[in-house]
C-alpha cells in the first residue's frame, strides 16, 4: 500500500506545482521551509512530503541547465568578436553564481513534484 494520494493529479501538473515551488498535490501549500529546505508536511492538503529525496539529481540538472546558459553566452561571445577576458570575467562568472542560485529552486520543486507523482518516497510503506 502506497503513502501517496495522487487524486487525479497528472505527472505535468505535478511538476509545474513543483516549479512555482508549491505542495504538488494541492499546488497551494508552500513545498519548502527554507530556501531549500523542504516542508515535511503540506500546512494545506496534509500530504506528506519530506520522504521525497531528490539527491544527486538535483545537482546534475542544475549543472546541466547552467552548463547549457553558460556555453550559450559562450558561443556568442566568441562568435561576435567580443571575446577579452575581463569581458569573460565580468559576465561569466557573475553568470555562474546567478544562475544556479536562480534556477536550484524551482528545479528541486519540479523533481519533487515529479518523485511523488510517481510515488518514489524514501519512507516506509504502512
Ligand atoms: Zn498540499
Amino acid at each position: 500500500m502506497r503513502t501517496f494520494e495522487h487524486r487525479g493529479v497528472g505527472l505535468g501538473t505535478a511538476i509545474l506545482r513543483g516549479l512555482r515551488c508549491r505542495c504538488p498535490r494541492c499546488g497551494e501549500g508552500d513545498l519548502f521551509a527554507g530556501f531549500l529546505q523542504q516542508v515535511d508536511k503540506c500546512s494545506v492538503c496534509g500530504q506528506r512530503l519530506g520522504g521525497f529525496n531528490v539527491g544527486l539529481l538535483l545537482p546534475f540538472v542544475v549543472i546541466t541547465i547552467v552548463a547549457h546558459v553558460i556555453i550559450f553566452v559562450m558561443l556568442d561571445m566568441e562568435l561576435n568578436e567580443r571575446a577579452s577576458p575581463l569581458i569573460y570575467l565580468a559576465v561569466l562568472v557573475p553568470l555562474s553564481v546567478v544562475v544556479p542560485l536562480a534556477v536550484i529552486r524551482p528545479v528541486k520543486g519540479a523533481l519533487i513534484g515529479f518523485l511523488w507523482s510517481r510515488g518514489l518516497s524514501d519512507e516506509l510503506e504502512r
